[in-house]
């Protein structure tokens, strides 16, 4: 992957390019955000740049031998590893690679955790890097490398690591190897050791930005400007939440708009049993629809605070929805906001595990209302 393919990101590019141009290439680096933000996109053209043989102008050549196998993930120095299931019978990453690389191309290098148990058919069961998976490492960097003098390895959510592979590569990136590169993709660096955090450099990757999300749908995605500008606005800096939004089709948003309207309008007034109406409806609607809808009245929310909070030249709303999200603004304030969204974050979070859709947003609606009766 090019540079110039990445989503967004373009002054963190600038500094990555920059750093390597100048013989800067740290030997561990923490690569931290979510997946939707490109996480790996980011790793993947950082390490075709520093392996390429014949850099031009700033960005890999594509097409030095280097640069083919790195495209194809096959490149005999650059490493991968990610979590796996069922360990015991398939000792490490090297026996899904071919799943890795499918995953890869097709999701433009853009996908999270879900998206990768469902290709290797997890069914419910979570990931882990086993200490095989350090072995192995050692194992591959104890060889000469094949092509050129360096070796990266790319650990794709090391907070999956079982303790002991943590202690291997903590023992491992204690003595750096000689040419040898360590990027590891984290989501949530708070839960890996910090004595692995404290020998890495980190590199912050942020969302990205609205009109990169819009223009990434336009030509990646296929979509209607109205539609990838509408869609934007919603996924909060992520490819894989626009990809959802955008899934649903050019109407999705507005069943989203009428249903979220709908929720608050029946939160304020009181109207219970209409709130039980409204959950059976979502409850009818399908696991994508369900997790779109959370995704799309979470970005609401987070727009209609930061409307209460005077910020609002940050906010991306126009139309029906900022009419809507005016008026509607000062019943989201600090003395809700966060439990508004932790009550959206957790039914995500057990739709997203299979959780009985009616139980879910039953509770989902009470919840709600209550929080957006309460008076700040
Ligand atoms: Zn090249």
């Amino acid at each position: 992957m090019k540079f110039s393919e990445v989503a967004g990101h373009k002054e963190l590019i600038g500094q990555l390019r920059a750093n390597i141009d100048a013989g800067r290439v740290s030997h561990a680096q923490l690569i931290v955000g979510e997946c939707g933000w490109g996480t790996l996109q980011v790793a993947l053209a950082y390490v075709q740049y520093l392996h390429c043989t014949h850099r031009v102008e700033g960005e890999p050549c594509g097409q030095c031998p280097s640069c083919v196998q790195i495209a194809s993930l096959a490149h005999p120095d650059v490493h991968f590893v990610f979590p796996i299931v069922n360990p015991s019978k398939t000792p490490t990453s090297d026996s899904f690679i071919g799943e890795w690389r499918e995953i890869v191309a097709k999701s433009d290098a853009i996908f999270d955790e879900h998206d990768w148990y469902d290709v290797i058919d997890a069914q419910n069961a979570q990931g882990i890097i086993p200490q095989k998976e350090a072995d192995g490492i050692i194992r591959k960097l104890s060889f000469k490398a094949f092509e050129g003098e360096r070796k990266s390895v790319i650990i794709w959510l090391p907070e999956r690591m079982k303790r002991e592979a943590a202690n291997s590569l903590l023992k491992i990136l204690e003595e750096p190897w000689e040419g040898t590169l360590f990027l590891l993709i984290s989501e949530h660096p708070e839960s890996l050791l910090t004595t692995i955090t404290s020998r890495t450099q980190t590199i912050n990757v942020g969302r990205i930005s609205p009109e990169e999300l819009a223009q990434y749908a336009v030509t990646r995605l296929g979509a209607t400007p109205e539609a990838a500008a509408s869609a934007a606005r919603v996924a909060d800096g992520s490819i894989i939440t626009l990809r959802r939004v955008l899934g649903e089709g050019e109407g999705a948003n507005v069943d989203n708009f009428e249903l979220f309207t709908r929720l608050m309008r029946l939160s304020y007034s009181n109207r219970h049993l209409e709130l039980f109406e409204w959950a059976e409806q979502l409850a009818s609607a399908g696991r994508e629809n369900q997790k779109n809808f959370i995704e799309y009245a979470l970005g609401l929310i987070r727009e209609s605070y930061m409307l209460t909070a005077g910020v609002e030249s940050v906010s991306h709303l126009w139309g029906a929805e900022r009419a809507f999200c005016e008026k509607f603004a000062p019943y989201v304030a600090n003395h809700n906001v966060e439990a508004l969204v932790s009550e959206m974050e957790r039914a995500l979070r057990d739709i997203g595990q299979n959780g009985n859709p009616r139980m879910v947003f039953t509770h989902f609606a009470l919840a709600v209302s209550k929080l957006i009766a309460m008076r700040g």
